[in-house]
């Protein structure tokens, strides 16, 4: 006999089907995109199947498009006076709880399928922090690497000349992701001053602490992602404390997860770059890191010059064969396939926290959850970037600035919330202990919601 929930839940797959099948014809092309829409939107399954009104007020086929997609060419002129040509993206996607709000990216890999799959996440991940910013994404195929300070200003200057057009303190403020830290963000911010004419802090965060800056919001998505961790370690009794862990990239969100996860007892024995990894059996020197990679813009594989015990392999794959407790994948999309996930539950990993956007393929993640390994998806635990982004806004707004541990305290707070939301919003529709689920669901209810209450948007 066919239940009253299943006929509303296979009401519920249908409709999802059709939005999601009507999206895959028109973005075959756009393989990145549809697997961040079709992770999210099916385990939304059960929030349709309880609340048709939903589906009445055509929300997935409004959500999975886009408020609006700027595309631009940004020319600029290298060291040696040559003109370069560069293309420049924003995807504001949704306004429904604030303004919009998300990074830039700045990596040869960018392209308009990576945009909106990462805009598309923030809408989420946003929500989740329980803070008013919509959701965006933005960035360029430039690469930074190899460029000179005088080159790199150039180009930012050259970009924001054109975003200046589409952003603003209400608007849509930006932040930095790959390939734009604050250097970057410095450069950005001067130039839309200029344009301008007026100082305007709440346009961008990410900004030095001495021009409008947050303490803490370098520090924010690492130490973020390991407290989501700590609270969902809980479940099973474990800890930080004598950990043995691997951190793969050696940017803004690994050095930070590496610090904390460090503080709190954590043994980080490996971490990577794009050009391959290092294994430290004593323990991840961690000052010698900051040296390379944020003094220097190094590569990592200087690190076993100065220290004789560790490891260089050229290739970023093999970083997941390494046994550990705990695994924090925060370089980039996808680098843990099937076969990794396979391998680090092979040898013994009990929980993986995602510091970097979609780093688990949905078969990796199949992986996980088959083996009761602990799932920390990225949009919850790496929210404490974008949440600590809000709190920059919040202190520009009210001229005020806050000290280094208020506002880590305020990340804490934050980052239990969420994992506290996302435990009970897989509770409520039936699939308790799945953080995945519960991210997703907690972070489209207050969106839903907002969009319901606001009429035809
Ligand atoms: P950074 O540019 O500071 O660091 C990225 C790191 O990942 C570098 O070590 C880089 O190596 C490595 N990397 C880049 N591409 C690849 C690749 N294809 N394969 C292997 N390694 C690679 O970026 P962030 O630390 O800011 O961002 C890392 C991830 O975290 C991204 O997914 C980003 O979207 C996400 N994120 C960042 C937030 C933030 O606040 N910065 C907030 C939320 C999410 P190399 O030096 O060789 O390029």
């Amino acid at each position: 006999m066919v239940t009253a929930m299943s006929d509303s839940q296979k009401v519920a797959t249908e409709y999802i089907d059709t939005v999601y099948n009507n999206l895959k014809e028109k973005h075959g092309h756009e393989p990145e995109f549809l697997q961040a829409v079709k992770e999210i939107l099916y385990s939304l399954t059960p929030v349709f199947a309880q609340r048709p009104e939903y589906m009445e007020a055509s929300l997935l086929e409004r959500i999975v498009e886009p408020e609006r997609v700027v595309k631009f060419r940004v020319s600029w002129e290298d060291d040696h006076g040559k003109i370069q040509v560069n293309r420049g993206y924003r995807v504001q996607y949704s306004s429904a709880i604030g303004p919009y709000k998300g990074g830039l990216r700045f990596h040869p890999s960018v392209n308009e399928s990576i945009i909106k799959f990462l805009g598309f996440e923030q809408i989420f991940k946003n929500s989740l922090t329980g803070q008013p910013i919509g959701g965006a994404k933005g960035g360029s195929d430039f690469d930074p690497k190899g460029k000179s300070d005088a080159e790199i200003m150039r180009f930012c200057q050259a970009f924001m000349t054109e975003l200046h057009k589409y952003i603003g303190p209400d608007v849509d403020v930006p932040a930095g992701d790959i390939g734009v830290g604050a250097r970057e963000i410095g450069f950005l911010f001067g130039q839309y001053n200029r344009i301008r004419g007026a100082y305007e802090p709440g346009v961008i965060t990410g900004k030095l602490p001495r021009f409008g800056g947050s303490l803490a919001r370098k520090e924010a998505t690492g130490y973020g992602c390991v407290y989501f961790v700590q609270e969902m370690l809980k479940e099973i009794n474990l800890s930080f404390a004598g950990a043995t862990v691997v951190v793969s990239g050696s940017g803004n969100v690994s050095t930070y997860a590496i610090e904390k996860a460090q503080q709190l007892g954590a043994k980080v024995v490996a971490c990577s770059d794009s050009n391959g990894y290092i294994y430290d059996p004593n323990g991840i020197d961690l000052d010698t890191v900051k040296e390379i990679k944020e003094v220097q813009h190094g590569r990592i594989k200087e690190y076993v010059e100065t220290h004789s015990n560790a490891t260089y392999t050229e290739g970023c794959q093999g970083i997941w064969t390494i046994p550990c407790d705990i695994a924090l994948p925060c370089a980039t999309q996808n680098e843990i396939n099937e076969e990794a996930a396979k391998t680090l539950v092979k040898n013994g990993v009990k929980a993986v926290g995602e510091g970097a956007n979609m780093p688990s393929t949905l078969q990796a993640i199949d992986v996980y959850f088959a083996n009761d390994v602990l799932f920390a998806p990225a949009k919850a635990a790496n929210a404490g970037g974008v949440a600590v982004s809000a709190l920059e806004m919040a202190q520009n707004s009210m001229r005020l600035f806050w000290t280094f541990e208020e506002v880590d305290q305020k990340l804490h707070v934050i980052m239990t919330s969420i994992y506290n939301n996302c435990v009970k919003a897989a509770k409520e529709f039936g699939h308790e202990g799945n953080l995945l689920i519960g991210a997703n669901i907690a972070g489209f209810l207050k969106v839903a919601d907002a969009m319901i209450a606001q009429g035809v948007i």
